[in-house]
């Protein structure tokens, strides 16, 4: 085969792969990518003007190729400039060539378009070479002029990328270099050429390939040593310690962090197996395992998180396994920090209430046999211990009663804060001594740096059931236990009983149905007359009725405190006023003059205004409030003097008369009955009765009545039971009597009937 067919066959083949090179870098769409592909495309011309050199027979053919050839050699330097800086750049934006750069390669062509015209480039001759004819270049000026230009640009860049090179990282010279030589080879093959001044340029082979090659190696290629370097440049300088084994376990690489752990020096790590497996005290092994763990303790606790991972080769041969060992301390540090605060109450330290209960249902749980107590701890009348004494006495309070808990409780207890000034404990039965405990607790004080307190801490208990698990509802039944120590400061500690379980579904039973049953008029009033020192009716007490659907008859007492603690006493107090009003009403249009009295719980006052109530009642129903009588405790008018005087006193400027109910029940003297603004004084017998020298009982009653003349406040003796009771104490100079001597409270009708057959009998009496 002749030259001229074989360098023509491979040229072609090499424009192909340049053009498919150029295509494919060209759709990676990014910068390296467009040069790339751009460089690619500048082989072309050079190659294909050679090619049309070498075909051609003509003068005029090659003439047209060599043109081909030097100009497309001025676009080859200009993209090679371009995709050498591009390559180089290490992120950020390529410089684009000077400008002085395209002003000499404009220039270079400029004058190879005037060529034809003046000669002054290049000519060609005709030559025979290998028996064939061919022809061969005759440079002038110009061609000087245009080989320094490129051959400038071309070296420029060679020296250019040996200074990138030279300045790079190591990891970075093998992706240079690779460029860099073939770009010299490509210059030392063309000067070759040149010089020799051949027909058939065989460098054109050199540009194909350096085409294909820079594509490849820009696109391409990842050196195995780059990434070797680089991965081993992590593993070096992590954080974490790694050792390297054998698959029989010699260590045979370990990183800076693993020569620092076990205490090594670098390149000697052979004994870093048994030192790891002293330091974590654990056997190093093939296989993959992960390890939690800690070392030393107190201030120079550590934790280490170990990983070991085998390696296989392609062919899944075992070749070795690594460990990572990661200190994980300030980790595990800042988790133990932020679970302790969730869990733990920051002022006492205790554990917070879901965390106490959540302990205590595991405690319960994993001990099924044993007898437990769950105490809930209140400290009495906190509030106003903050703010008599101030908070921080307050907080001194708390923190002294966990403190108390933490030196107190065995370990067996489990115990925190629940809210506020309630803590919670959970104890076995048999720790828990109720009489030691009352004694401590009534000699309780707190003591600050100037002084000492006496505070009321009370316990609710409750025994706990295997049947519950709910450890909110053991709380919530031990703190009513609490409740019913009310006010009764002698005792710190009270049971949750059945007693205290039947009453709590009770006081539930009767709130809930409160309503429907005033609407239905099952709760109704009873009347009991009130008696004057001849026997007639003058009046009556208002007492109420229930009339239950499912318990049938129902007395006060079974109902009236339950209400008066969830406040819905004046729902009944209310309806029974409004009851009277309506009685009363009814005597007025009978012409009968007998009055009622009606009783006011203490708890009406906090949820109405009661005179301004009763007297917009007397008004709808239009009596004269002399008729209506309001029957206020003796206990109440103790607490709240003044604003209970403040009361009376409307009620009397209003016309109504006030009695003083339950005298003698209370701790109020004698003395304090001038100040109050009473009509009637109510002296309850069963008070009095209670005395047992009955000699002694007469001697109170009578100087009462004598006082409460002296004072203009009528008498009245309420438990009535004999005549001689009755005789006796109209001896003593008590205007009115009520009791069961007289009647019992009987319904309304009964009453009036009760009225009607006393008058009867009054008028038929013989005079
Ligand atoms: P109280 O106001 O002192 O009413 C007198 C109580 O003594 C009545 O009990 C009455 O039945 C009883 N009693 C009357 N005579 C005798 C007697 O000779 N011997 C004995 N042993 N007891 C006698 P009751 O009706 O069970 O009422 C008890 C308490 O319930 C009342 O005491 C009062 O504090 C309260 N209460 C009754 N009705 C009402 C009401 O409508 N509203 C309010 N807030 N409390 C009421
Ligand atoms: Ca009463
Ligand atoms: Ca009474």
């Amino acid at each position: 085969m002749s030259s001229r067919i074989l360098y023509t066959s491979v040229f072609t083949i090499l424009i192909l792969a340049l053009i498919l090179c150029a295509i494919d870098a060209r759709r990676r769409l990014n910068a390296l990518g467009r040069s790339v592909s751009l460089l690619d495309i500048a082989f072309i011309p050079p190659i294909l003007g050679n090619c049309i050199i070498i075909m051609s027979h003509s003068k005029m053919l090659s003439m047209a190729g060599s043109y081909i050839y030097f100009i497309g050699m001025d676009f080859m330097v200009y993209a090679l400039m371009g995709f050498v800086q591009e390559y180089c750049k290490l992120g950020g934006k390529a410089k684009s060539p000077p400008k002085w750069i395209h002003f000499l390669l404009i220039t270079d062509i400029v004058q190879y378009i005037f060529n034809p015209f003046t000669g002054h480039a290049f000519d060609l001759k005709r030559i025979a070479f290998e028996g064939e004819v061919f022809y061969s270049l005759v440079p002038h000026i110009g061609q000087v002029y245009h080989r320094v230009v490129v051959y400038g640009i071309f070296l420029a860049t060679i020296i250019g990328l040996i200074v990138t090179t030279l300045h790079a990282s190591r990891i970075y010279r093998e992706r240079y270099s690779v460029i860099l030589f073939a770009l010299i080879g490509l210059v030392l093959w063309q000067t070759y050429y040149i010089v020799k001044n051949l027909p058939i340029d065989r460098s054109m082979i050199g540009f194909g390939i350096v085409g294909v090659l820079i594509y490849y190696f820009a696109m391409y290629y990842r050196p195995l040593k780059l990434l070797d370097r680089i991965l081993s440049g992590v593993v070096s300088n992590g954080s974490e310690a790694v050792f390297i084994f054998t698959p029989k376990g010699r260590c045979i690489w370990t990183n800076k962090e693993g020569c620092y752990l076990v205490g090594v020096q670098e390149n000697n790590c052979e004994n870093a197996p048994e030192l790891l497996e002293y330091l974590f005290n654990t056997e190093l092994r093939k296989g993959n395992w992960s390890e939690r763990h800690v070392t030393g303790g107190g201030d120079s606790v550590k934790y280490y998180m170990l990983e070991n991972r085998d390696v296989v080769d392609e062919e899944k041969h075992f070749s070795g396994y690594y460990l990572k060992v990661r200190d994980i301390t300030e980790e595990e540090l800042k988790l133990k920090h932020e679970i302790f605060e969730a869990t733990h109450d920051k002022l006492t330290g205790l554990f917070t209430r879901e965390y106490l209960y959540k302990l205590i249902k595991a405690e319960i749980r994993d001990h099924s046999t044993t007898k437990y107590l769950v105490v809930f701890i209140n400290i009495k009348n906190f509030k106003i211990v903050n703010d008599i004494f101030g908070t921080e006495f307050g907080d001194h309070t708390l923190k002294h009663i966990a403190d108390y808990l933490r030196d107190n409780l065995s370990a067996r207890c489990t115990y925190g804060r629940i809210e506020g000034d309630n803590f919670g404990v959970l104890a076995p039965a048999d720790e828990f001594d109720k009489d030691m405990l009352e004694d401590r607790l009534s000699k309780l004080t707190i003591r600050t740096d100037t002084a000492e307190y006496p505070v009321l801490v009370q316990l609710g208990v409750y025994e706990v059931t295997r049947e519950e698990s709910d450890v909110i509802t053991m709380f919530a039944r031990a703190r009513l236990a609490l409740a019913t120590l009310g006010e009764d400061f002698s005792k710190h500690i009270a049971f949750y009983d059945d007693d205290i379980r039947k009453e709590i579904l009770w006081n539930q039973e009767i709130a809930a149905q409160l309503q429907e049953a005033i609407a239905n008029r099952d709760i109704r009033p009873y009347l009991q007359p009130i008696v004057d020192g001849n026997g007639d009716i003058v009046g009556a007490e208002a007492l109420v009725r229930w009339v239950h659907k499912e318990h049938g008859f129902l007395a006060p007492y079974k109902f009236i405190p339950s209400l008066e603690k969830n406040g819905k006493i004046a729902e009944v107090d209310k309806y029974m006023w409004r009851c009277a009003c309506e009685i009363l009403q009814k005597w007025k249009n009978k012409g009968w003059n007998q009055f009622i009295s009606v009783n006011i719980s203490p708890k009406d006052f906090y949820y109405l205004d009661v005179p301004k109530y009763i007297t917009s009642l007397a008004k709808e129903y239009d009596l004269d409030p002399g008729r209506l009588r309001v029957e206020i405790t003796e206990t109440v008018m103790m607490n709240d003097t003044e604003k209970i005087i403040g009361i009376l006193d409307e009620f009397r400027k209003g016309g109504f008369i006030v009695e003083m109910d339950d005298f003698g029940s209370g701790y109020s003297s004698l003395n304090m009955l001038k100040d109050m603004p009473v009509d009637v004084l109510k002296i309850d017998m069963k008070f009095l009765g209670k005395s047992d020298d009955e000699q002694r009982a007469d001697t109170i009653v009578n100087s009462i009545i004598n006082l409460s003349r002296e004072l203009g406040i009528t008498s009245l003796t309420e438990g009535v039971e004999t005549e001689g009771q009755y005789s006796g104490l109209s001896d003593m100079g008590c205007k009115l009597f009520q009791g069961y001597y007289f009647s019992k409270p009987v319904p309304v009708e009964e009453f009036e009937a009760l009225v009607e057959s006393r008058n009867e009998a009054r008028h038929t009496r013989p005079a």
